[in-house]
């Protein structure tokens, strides 16, 4: 039985011109899908959930490289997703993908990440969504086996849904498809960075800083997105926007805080 085609809203947060955004429509365009590319027109990783507020917007049509026209944006990734909804598609939207971000995001990355918040976006405007990511900042990516499994995941979303203020957060090993072993439903991890911040000085003598640093080498717990990835499989994570700490309700009640003046 054929799947029945989605009205698909695809964006990132590489930009409308990288790889792996394109790669996610070919293999959704594949799968039969009505896709639309909305996408900032230029790189806008680690951008978070940010939103525009203080300047206009600007949309202008992109020629794709298979032809096809796309959308890029003067905004970020968040802002993709409120123009495409509700002006490119007019709001008759079934699905909101984004990614394929080059570069990974497991554990606390997603609340940095524009790939996830691009889905977190959709969410809050009531369309069910997927944040996809290969984890890898390697030249050479192979995007075929994240945007073959995009699809098919994609393709589930005709016959279920998922809970309130929920999405799902996919993050692909940077491997042939053929070597992929399989996929597995996770958790969200924890990853420390290290040597996060290098500080330098210029020829003046003024101190200058880099932010970054590198992942901390220990061991990923079982059941983890860090953990699948790291062993081969694709991860899938639900990601919930409900952030309260629910298990440390009684105990902040215990402080005695509601008794405060
Ligand atoms: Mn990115």
């Amino acid at each position: 039985m054929a799947t029945p085609s989605l009205r698909i809203l695809v964006t990132n947060d590489d930009g409308i011109h990288a790889p792996g955004i394109f790669a996610l429509k070919q293999a959704l365009d594949a799968a039969g899908h009505a896709v639309t590319v909305c996408a900032p027109d230029r790189p806008r990783s680690a951008s978070g959930h940010s939103i525009t507020l203080h300047k206009p917007l600007r949309l202008h049509e992109v020629t794709l490289p298979d032809g096809t026209i796309g959308y890029g944006a003067s905004g970020t990734p968040a802002d993709c997703v409120t123009l495409g909804i509700l002006d490119v598609m007019t709001n008759q939207v079934d699905l909101v993908v984004s990614g394929i971000n080059h570069g990974p995001n497991l554990g606390w990355d997603v609340t940095y990440s524009g790939t996830v918040s691009a889905a977190m976006e959709a969410v809050i405007i009531g369309i069910p969504a997927l944040a996809v990511s290969l984890a890898s900042y390697e030249k050479n990516i192979h995007w075929d086996g994240a945007a073959r499994f995009a699809a098919l995941l994609a393709g589930r979303f005709a016959t279920h849904s998922l809970p309130p203020a929920t999405l799902l957060n996919i993050n692909a090993p940077n491997l042939p498809q053929s070597e992929i072993r399989g996929v597995r439903v996770t958790t969200q991890g924890d990853r420390q960075y290290v040597d996060r911040l290098e500080k330098r000085h210029d020829p003046m003598g003024r101190p200058y800083y880099w932010l970054g640093g590198k992942i901390h080498d220990k061991e990923a717990a079982e059941g983890t997105d860090v953990k699948a990835v790291g062993q081969g499989y694709i991860s899938v994570t639900p990601i919930h926007l409900d952030l309260t700490a629910h298990a440390f309700l009684r105990d902040l009640r215990a402080w005695g805080v509601e008794e405060m003046p």
